[in-house]
Order: structure tokens, then C-alpha cells, then sequence
């Protein structure tokens, strides 16, 4: 626990004074992520917006308090889980990452997952979706869970999208209530990934 904090934090230290590209010269403060460093579900967004860019934390507009939301709806809080992003800085205007900005960012997120190596990753949104499912599309796929690279991934709406389209609302809802059993069913020693496996992301 406490190895894993502190290289969170580490990366966190990076993250804050990244050069790599373009969005460092835009951002008010980056965003690396936060919660347990050893949470078994990491939350993968698209990237800060304007709140998460004046406050330096994750989900704190109005789609985090959504996302709050659905982490109580299955009993969980912030605290018991690892929320992120693809992109650790805003782009202005919240206009969509740039595939540069995304393969400049990724690193970062190799290395959390790496640290906390949760049993599951859930994807909030097609940016995130992609990295791990490219060339899907998320109509078809939300909620379904699959194994990549050796850790199971659930692809999901982004909160914000329910903001936007009020019927996608009850859509993530029953969506988020399948974490808890797609959890339950996975036998513990096939939960982590190990550390011997290959880094490409394979579809199984
Ligand atoms: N949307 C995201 O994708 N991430 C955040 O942190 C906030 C809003």
C-alpha cells in the first residue's frame, strides 16, 4: 500500500510539471487523478475540464457529481476507487484530445494503472474506450466486459453524456450496477494481471 501511494505520488509530481505537450502551456494545473492506490476498479475519463482544471482533481463539474452518484449507487465513494484520465490536462475550450496529446499522455496512464493494477477498469467515454477497445463503437459495446491485456475492462458512457441526452441516464445507471458482479465473478487469482505479461493490448 503504502509502495503503491508513493509512487502514485511520484507520478502525480511528473505529471504536474509535464512538458510533452502543447496542453502545458494552456493548463491551469494538471489533473493526474486520485483515490485508493490500491482501489480494484480504476475510472478512466477523457480529460479535465474547467473545474478539474482550476481544482487539480478529477470528475469535479457537474459529470463527476453524476459519477458520484453512480459510485453510491453501488456503494462505493471516491475514496474506495482510482479515478483518472486519458488526458492529465485540459484542452482549451474542452475540445476533444488530440491523438498526439493522447499518445504524449499515455505513459502516465500506463504507469498508474501499473502501480495499482486493479481488477477492473472501467471506461468512462469513447477516448478512453478507444485505448482499449479501437475501432468499436460505444453504442455496442457499453457495459459488456472484457478481458484486455490481462485485466478486465468494461467499456461505459461518460457521465457528462447523460447530462446531455437525458434517456443515456438510466442506460449508465444499469450499466455501473453490473460492477459489483462482474467483480464478484472474477476468481482472485486471475484478477491482477501478471507481471510477466505482454504489454500490447491484445482483445482475448
Ligand atoms: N470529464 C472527464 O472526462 N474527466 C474529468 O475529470 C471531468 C470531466
Amino acid at each position: 500500500m503504502d509502495e503503491q501511494a508513493t509512487a502514485l505520488r511520484e507520478i502525480a509530481q511528473q505529471v504536474a510539471v509535464c512538458p510533452k505537450c502543447d496542453l502545458a502551456k494552456t493548463r491551469t494545473n494538471a489533473v493526474p487523478g486520485e483515490g485508493s492506490p490500491t482501489a480494484d476498479i480504476v475510472f478512466i475519463g477523457e480529460g479535465p475540464g474547467f473545474h478539474e482544471d482550476q481544482q487539480a482533481r478529477p470528475f469535479v463539474g457537474a459529470a463527476g457529481k453524476f459519477l458520484d452518484e453512480l459510485l453510491s449507487s453501488i456503494g462505493l465513494r471516491r475514496q474506495d476507487v482510482y479515478i483518472c484520465n486519458v488526458l492529465k490536462c485540459r484542452p482549451p475550450s474542452n475540445r476533444d484530445p488530440l491523438p498526439s496529446e493522447i499518445a504524449a499522455c499515455s505513459p502516465w496512464l500506463d504507469s498508474q494503472i501499473d502501480v495499482i493494477k486493479p481488477k477492473l477498469i472501467a471506461t468512462l467515454g469513447r477516448f478512453s474506450m478507444s485505448r482499449f477497445f479501437p475501432g468499436q463503437s460505444i453504442g455496442r459495446i457499453h457495459g459488456q466486459p472484457r478481458r484486455v491485456d490481462g485485466v478486465m475492462v468494461v467499456p461505459m458512457y461518460h457521465p457528462a453524456a447523460a447530462l446531455h441526452q437525458a434517456s443515456l441516464r438510466r442506460v449508465i445507471q444499469d450499466d455501473f450496477k453490473k460492477l459489483p458482479d462482474i467483480l464478484e465473478q472474477m476468481p482472485d487469482e486471475e484478477a491482477k494481471p501478471r507481471e510477466s505479461e505482454p504489454t500490447q493490448i491484445q482483445l482475448l
